[in-house]
């Protein structure tokens, strides 16, 4: 696992402020894990329904982990071609890199289907951008 000095906090081009890293990454790293509190999925959606920035990821068919004040694993902005992806083992959610990371990239994961109820526009710009993610 990588040390925290390996990230940065940083303003992002596609959301508010995103995570970066401040020296190259290997391929298939695991970078840390995701921290936040475990709720059940049905209470943390209807707590969540309201706001623009959602940070809950579903560990099993019950529960979803808030990482609304989580560490800064809950900044990873999406893109449709992330370089991190997130992996559930026991309703831990760990980050790995997929390929090498170059110094100064930001980090992303793809979220896949949002829980957003009208979809959410996608800002990576990347080619094949799905644009409504
Ligand atoms: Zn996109």
């Amino acid at each position: 696992m990588l040390s925290d000095t390996t990230f940065a906090v940083r303003p992002s081009r596609i959301h508010g402020r995103g995570l970066f890293a401040t020296a190259r990454i290997p391929r298939r790293m695991k970078l840390g894990e995701l921290s936040g509190v475990l709720r059940p999925i049905r209470a943390a959606n209807r707590d969540h329904q309201q706001r623009r920035v959602i940070k809950l990821v579903e560990v099993d068919d019950r529960w979803a982990l808030d990482c609304t004040d989580g560490n800064h694993f809950s900044l990873l902005n999406h893109s449709c071609q992330a370089n991190c992806y997130l992996r559930i083992i026991r309703r831990h959610v760990e980050v790995y890199s997929r390929g090498p990371i170059r110094a100064g990239a930001e980090l992303t994961v793809d979220y896949g289907e949002t829980m957003h109820p009208d979809g959410m526009g996608c800002q990576c710009g990347v080619a094949g951008c799905r644009s409504l993610i």
